[in-house]
This record gives structure tokens, C-alpha cells and sequence, in this order.
């Protein structure tokens, strides 16, 4: 059954409308003395909280070297499909020839990437990482598709303890590196 809500009669003073307009006229004067909360970014910036994530980039070890195998599980992991790997091989003269793979190319399309961090939780290499970068932008999509060279330029060097290298693995080393 409809209820009818009778509507309350207004005043001649609130049909005036002055209390509500001298009401947020107060709010206004209220906050316009208060320290400002705004800033004027990009020229003011503020510190990021800790663990802040940014945008995906790639990481290398301390020796320079490429963490990541080229096992693909960020890529499908990866909820917006923003991650696009293509596993190359070692070359046979290589001394590092006898680890499986490294990537021949390595995408991610920023336009894409929801910085939800899936792809560092499923690294097994520890090869992907968000750092703070937040601020994207760019004339067309193509500028946004990073690929290898710039997701190592922005992820740079994280010393890490990482199994790769060894030819003989032994997991129990791994414990409380992650
Ligand atoms: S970044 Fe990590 S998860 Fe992605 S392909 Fe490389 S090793 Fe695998
Ligand atoms: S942060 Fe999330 S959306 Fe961005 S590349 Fe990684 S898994 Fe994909």
C-alpha cells in the first residue's frame, strides 16, 4: 500500500530562503580559513605512503642481469591482459646458457594497467615490481606501451636473493627472501 508523506508547510522565512543561503554562506567562510588541503600539483608534491603502488616496471639483480625467466604467469595472471611477454632463449655460447629462458620481449600497455600489483604477487623471480611512479601520460596509446628497455630503465637495480643464477637449486635458501 502507497504511503502518502504529507509535505511539510515552509515558514515565510524559509520560503525567503535566506536561512539556507546564510547557512552555507557560514560552511564557505567556516573552511575558507582553515589550511588548505589542495596542492597545486605538479609543481607541489607530496610524499607517497608506504607501499605505494605505482607503475609495473622491471628489475635487474645487482650484477646487472635480467631476473625474470620469461615464465609468462604475470601476464596471465594479469586481469586487464595489459602484460605481453615473448620467451626467447639464452643464446648456447652464453655463460648463463643453461638457465631456460629470458624474455625477447617484454610489454606492458600502461593504458591498460590498473596497478592492482597480481603481476609482482605472481612472480616467482621476484623480476616485476611496482615502484612509485603514478603520473602517465602521453599524445597516443602507442606512448603508453612500454616496452623491455623502458620498463628496465624505470625499474632499475633491486638486489634480491634469486635462485636463477644457481645451477644447482636449493629452495630451502629462498625462505624469508620475499
Ligand atoms: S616478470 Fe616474473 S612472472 Fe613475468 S615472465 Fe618474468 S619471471 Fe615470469
Ligand atoms: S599491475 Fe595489475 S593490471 Fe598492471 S600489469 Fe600488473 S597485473 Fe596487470
Amino acid at each position: 500500500m502507497a504511503i502518502v508523506v504529507e509535505r511539510k508547510r515552509l515558514s515565510w522565512l524559509e520560503r525567503t530562503y535566506l536561512p539556507q543561503i546564510v547557512s552555507g554562506l557560514y560552511i564557505t567562510l567556516k573552511n575558507f580559513f582553515k589550511p588548505k588541503v589542495t596542492l597545486e600539483y605538479p609543481d607541489q608534491y607530496t610524499s607517497l605512503p608506504a607501499g605505494y603502488r605505482g607503475a609495473p616496471t622491471l628489475v635487474k639483480d645487482s650484477q646487472g642481469r635480467e631476473k625474470c625467466v620469461s615464465c609468462q604467469l604475470c601476464e596471465f595472471v594479469c586481469p586487464s591482459k595489459a602484460i605481453k611477454v615473448v620467451p626467447g632463449e639464452i643464446s648456447a655460447d652464453s655463460e648463463y646458457a643453461y638457465i631456460e629462458k629470458a624474455p625477447s620481449s617484454f610489454t606492458i600497455d600502461m593504458a591498460r594497467c590498473i596497478f592492482c600489483g597480481m603481476c609482482e604477487e605472481a612472480c616467482p623471480e621476484r623480476a616485476i615490481v611496482l615502484q612509485t611512479e603514478f603520473s602517465l601520460n602521453g599524445l597516443s596509446r602507442s606512448e603508453l606501451l612500454r616496452d623491455k628497455r623502458s620498463l628496465y630503465a624505470a625499474g632499475g637495480i633491486l638486489p634480491d636473493k634469486i635462485m636463477k643464477w644457481k645451477k644447482v637449486k636449493d629452495n630451502s635458501e629462498l625462505e624469508g627472501s620475499h
